[in-house]
């Protein structure tokens, strides 16, 4: 199966090209980054640190795609629109690692998943995709007595906060309790805030140093504590991730799918 890699001088693009190299069935056809990269005409293997693979890293994102089948795209959040336009055309299937898309960015993938298979998660990490499952089910199963918090840790030089992943939690809690979205959610705490209100959500982003992703949901009561933490220790597992994802999604039809069909989680 052919793939192309958007986002390919990045952190994440470098291991997604390496991953790819060592599994079976997966070639890299394309990769690409923006114009200004330094890597442009460079060989992607070597870029990524591994051996020379004859695939030079591009800013013609459309002739790349040209021969894949599925598209991995790490890039960031600007231009995702356009970017859609040139998957659709190429009718490649697209997976989407980025995360801080804004709502006419999602409605761009809504739109676009009518005419090619996308699958577009905040985490390909198959620990974080249980995380999800369990907060949810913990959610439900604690009432209202659990204050829940997330936090969340990512290293210095990640540009959005709070992390896709611990946005997917919150969100996840919201619907285990039956909130409305973002109605008693709150981002870190500052001042006099005077006692916690009922039912309130806290999301608290830290940064520092190499931290891969740390996520931690904290159900809180009276007399007990319950904490579910997932630390993710090397940026392998999201690149292996979303490559198990590409091979589940090429010859799918059109729509939406998420990592709960890739794992199978119920
Ligand atoms: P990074 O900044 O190291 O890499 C991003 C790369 O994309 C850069 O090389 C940049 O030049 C390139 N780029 C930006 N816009 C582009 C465009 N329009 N076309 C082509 N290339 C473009 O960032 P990173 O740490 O690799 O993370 C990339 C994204 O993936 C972020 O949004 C991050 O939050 C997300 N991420 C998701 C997961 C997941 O499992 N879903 C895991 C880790 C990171």
């Amino acid at each position: 199966m052919n793939i192309c890699i958007c986002g390919a001088a990045g952190r994440m693009g470098k291991r997604l090209i390496a991953c790819a190299a060592e599994a079976e069935n997966l070639n890299v056809a394309g990769a690409v980054d923006v114009p200004q990269c330094l890597l442009i005409g460079k060989d992607s293997g070597i870029a990524s640190g591994i051996e020379k693979n004859n695939i030079l890293i591009t800013d013609d994102l459309e002739s790349a795609c040209a021969g894949a089948d599925v598209v991995i795209d790490f890039a960031l959040a600007d231009g995702i629109t356009d970017r859609l336009k040139i998957y659709e055309k190429e009718k490649v299937c697209a997976v989407f690692g980025t995360t801080a898309v804004d709502d006419q960015g999602k409605s761009a993938i809504e739109i676009t998943s009518k005419n090619i298979p996308i699958i577009h998660a905040p985490n390909f990490s198959v620990g974080v995709n249980l995380l999800f499952a369990l907060a949810k089910k913990s959610a439900k199963i604690l009432d209202e007595n659990y204050d829940i918090e997330i936090i969340e840790m990512h290293h210095h030089h990640k540009k959005d906060a709070p992390s896709g992943t611990a946005v997917r939690l919150v969100e996840l809690v919201e619907e285990a309790r039956g909130l409305e979205y973002e109605k008693k959610r709150i981002y870190g705490r500052e001042g006099d805030t005077g006692t916690r209100p009922k039912g309130e959500i806290a999301v608290h982003s830290l940064r520092g140093g190499d931290v891969v992703g740390d996520h931690t949901v904290v159900f809180a009561a009276d007399g007990e504590r319950i904490e579910l933490t997932h630390k993710a220790s090397s940026r392998d597992t999201f690149a292996k991730g979303a490559l198990r994802a590409a091979q589940f999604l090429a010859g799918k039809e059109p729509g939406i799918y998420t990592m709960k069909d890739v794992l199978g989680i119920e």
